[in-house]
């Protein structure tokens, strides 16, 4: 393809753009192909000749569209949200119309500084205390890693690297029973071991760790001649919203001299509205804290939000500069691949920029303030609903609930009847549900957290999810 034809061709992408956001909702959310359907309608070898431009749209349209589970329908309510706001998909436009590798401050100054200051405008919607620092991770299990890391490197008195963990006391982590899996993943890479990743138990409404455990762990764990190396709190957990009473465990911490990291991918957008910010006290005392604006934030896939109140401790674990990486000459930049574990970086921090400025911090506020709204409705409809039991509460817009039939109940495996229920509402398009268990127990999530989801979307989950439970007892 030759250049001069791009401006046609991205005006015919733009037009597709803009006519799928504002139908997708006419779509079935989930993709309903069989497994094997695009791979068998892909050629099993490549061409050896060049393709029209317009053969490759047409099969785009033909071949992949069908097997794409619409993560910007105004009515998933699975998962969590990956949304793509307009501008977002505008500045991911532009980036990889320039295409910059951004590395280094030297390799595209612009897209450093720009992250430098969209890291502190969220510093400051957060109401982070002045003097946490930020970089853009890739996804919040980068960013839990890199804090894995630099937990085991002070633990270690920054030997780790160097010699490896062989031959020294066990590390231990601790977290609650109900933090993502990213944080295994973190502790599987970092050599630490899944028998050293201590699940302390949970306590409370919020299902949160329990202080005291935590202390008595950590304590147990010193008698035996264990390391204890840092604490990872969750903030709005993956599958209810468990949330630790932070300000709390921080103290423990701190008391042990252990190293923070806080983990609210989800959740922490909420946090740019103050009246959610009593879910985290505390969390200026955190040494790391991560979120995902491209969960609810309205910035696309992939921005993750890592803010580390002494920046230091972090680039001690991960830095490395051969000379061919230097720069020589110039004083107080800051190159960011010395915060990651990759060494190349996408120019992420531009969409920020974009969604910041065009939706104003008052704009996102208004949306995150409906979800939750809109979620709570629909939850207290449900639960005055005889034959439903909710199973936890919204916390933010997330709460859990399972199908409970009033008449013959006894004829009923409610594992199975909730399974075939969350399946038959996937099948039928609506809406997009998912499942998890709370304590053994299978229950279905809900949650709201769509850019273009509006109060009659949110509606419409309580008669898709009524009528189709009832169906199934008919
Ligand atoms: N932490 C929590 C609480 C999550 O819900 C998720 C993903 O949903 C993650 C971490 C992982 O996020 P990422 O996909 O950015 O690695």
């Amino acid at each position: 393809m030759k250049w001069d034809e791009f401006a046609g061709w991205g005006k015919k992408v733009a037009d597709w753009t803009q006519d799928y956001h504002q139908n997708v909702g006419d779509k079935p959310v989930r993709a309903r192909t069989e497994p094997g359907d695009v791979l068998n309608a892909l050629p099993a070898t490549p061409p050896e000749n060049a393709q029209p431009m317009e053969d490759i749209f047409r099969d785009f349209e033909q071949i992949v569209m069908p097997g794409i589970t619409h993560w910007q329908h105004p009515r998933f309510f699975a998962y969590f949200n990956a949304n793509a706001s307009a501008p977002s998909v505008l500045a991911e436009f532009l980036t990889s119309a320039i295409a910059p590798q951004c590395m280094l401050w030297q390799t595209s100054p612009a897209a450093t500084e720009m992250e430098t200051r969209m890291m502190d405008w969220l510093r400051q919607a957060l109401d982070l205390p002045e003097g946490f620092a930020g970089v853009i991770q890739d996804s919040a299990s980068s960013a839990t890693l890199t804090a894995v890391l630099t937990m085991r490197e002070k633990a270690l008195d920054w030997q780790g690297n160097q010699q490896g963990l062989f031959g020294k006391k066990p590390l231990r982590v601790y977290c609650s029973s109900e933090v993502h899996t990213s944080i295994d993943r973190a502790i599987w890479v970092a050599g630490i071991g899944q028998d050293n990743l201590v699940r302390v138990p949970i306590k409370g409404d919020w299902r949160g760790m329990d202080p005291e455990a935590l202390d008595n762990a950590i304590q147990s764990d010193l008698d035996s001649g264990f390391h204890p190396a840092g604490v990872i709190l969750c903030v709005g957990g993956t599958g209810t919203g468990a949330t630790d009473p932070v300000d709390r465990c921080l103290e423990i911490a701190q008391k042990h001299g252990l190293y923070t990291h806080v983990d609210a991918a989800w959740a922490g957008s909420a946090m740019i509205c103050p009246e959610y910010r009593h879910y985290w006290p505390g969390i200026d005392q955190a040494d790391s804290i991560v979120f995902n604006p491209h969960k609810w934030l309205g910035v696309q896939f992939d921005c993750c939000a890592h803010f580390l109140k002494n920046p230091d401790d972090l680039v001690q674990t991960l830095a490395i500069s051969p000379e061919y990486l230097k720069t020589h000459g110039k004083d107080g930049i800051i190159n960011y691949s010395e915060w990651t574990v990759a060494l190349g970086r996408r120019f992420r921090a531009l969409k920020l920029w974009f969604v910041i400025r065009a939706y104003g911090l008052e704009g996102l506020r208004d949306r995150l303030r409906n979800h939750v709204n809109w979620s709570r409705d629909l939850h207290d409809r449900l639960a005055a609903e005889p034959d439903f039991e909710i199973v936890t509460p919204p916390m933010w817009s997330l709460w859990t609930f399972r199908f409970v039939p009033t008449e013959n109940p006894h004829l009923y495996n409610l594992e199975d009847l909730n399974l075939r229920l969350v399946n038959a509402i996937n099948d039928d398009g609506r809406i997009y549900l998912t499942q998890t268990r709370v304590g053994g127990t299978f229950v279905i999530r809900f949650q709201a957290g769509q850019f273009e989801t509006t109060e009659e979307d949110v509606k419409m989950a309580f008669d898709v999810i009524t009528e189709i439970a009832r169906s199934l007892t008919d």
